[in-house]
C-alpha cells in the first residue's frame, strides 16, 4: 500500500474544507446527506468542525461491483429526513466520472430543498464524464484507485487511517486470504 494522503494531511484538508463550509452558510442551518458507505468517516469528522445547527441524513449509493470498474447506480434515499426549504450539503467520498454526486443531486433537488450544494474528500483528475461543479473539495489526486478513510476495495480497507493506493502485491496478498 503506497500513503497518498496521510492522516495529518487529511486532517487539514478537512479543516479547511469546514472553515469554507462555515463560512458560506454562517449560522444558517445545515442538512447535511451523507453518501453512504465510502463518505462516513468524512462526515463524521466534518461535521464535528462546522459551528451551524447541523441535521444529518443519509443516502445510499452504490456503483462498484466488488471490483474497481463502475457498474449500474442503485440510490436508496430511503433514510432522508425531511428537506423542504433546508439547504441541503450532499457530502462523498470521492468524485470520479460524476455519475453519483449527478444522480443524488437530481434526486436531492426534487425533494423540495432551498438549495443543494456538494463536498468530496477527493477529486479525482481526468476521469470526469459530465458537467458537474461540486462546491467544496478537499483533494486533487491523481486516476488511480485509492482506499481507506471510508474508501474500500471489495468492502475492505475503509478502516485505514489514510488514503492509499492499492499496489499489485496488496491485490494479491487478499486472493491468497479469501
Ligand atoms: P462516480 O460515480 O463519480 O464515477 O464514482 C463515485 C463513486 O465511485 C464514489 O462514491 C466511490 O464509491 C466510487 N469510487 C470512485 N473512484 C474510486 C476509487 O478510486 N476508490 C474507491 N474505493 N472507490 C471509488
Ligand atoms: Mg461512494
Amino acid at each position: 500500500m503506497k500513503v497518498l494522503i496521510s492522516e495529518d494531511e487529511l486532517q487539514q484538508g478537512i479543516s479547511k474544507m469546514a472553515t469554507e463550509i462555515n463560512g458560506q452558510f454562517g449560522e444558517q442551518p445545515l442538512t447535511v446527506i451523507c453518501v453512504m458507505t465510502g463518505s462516513i468517516i468524512l462526515v463524521a469528522d466534518l461535521i464535528r468542525q462546522l459551528t451551524m445547527p447541523v441535521k444529518l441524513g443519509s443516502v445510499h449509493a452504490s456503483s462498484y461491483r466488488g471490483d474497481t470498474s463502475r457498474g449500474e447506480l442503485e440510490l436508496d434515499t430511503s433514510m432522508l429526513p425531511d428537506l423542504n426549504g433546508t439547504n441541503a450539503l450532499i457530502v462523498d467520498d470521492i468524485f470520479d466520472t460524476g455519475h453519483t454526486l449527478n444522480a443524488v443531486h437530481n434526486h436531492i433537488s426534487r425533494l423540495g430543498a432551498a438549495t443543494v450544494q456538494s463536498a468530496v474528500l477527493l477529486y479525482k483528475h481526468g476521469r470526469q464524464e459530465l458537467e458537474f461543479d461540486v462546491d467544496f473539495v478537499g483533494f486533487e489526486i491523481p486516476d488511480e484507485f485509492v482506499v481507506g478513510y471510508g474508501l474500500d476495495y471489495q468492502g475492505i480497507y475503509r478502516n485505514l487511517p489514510y488514503v492509499g493506493v492499492l499496489e499489485s502485491g496488496d491485490l494479491a496478498d487478499e486472493q491468497e486470504n479469501n
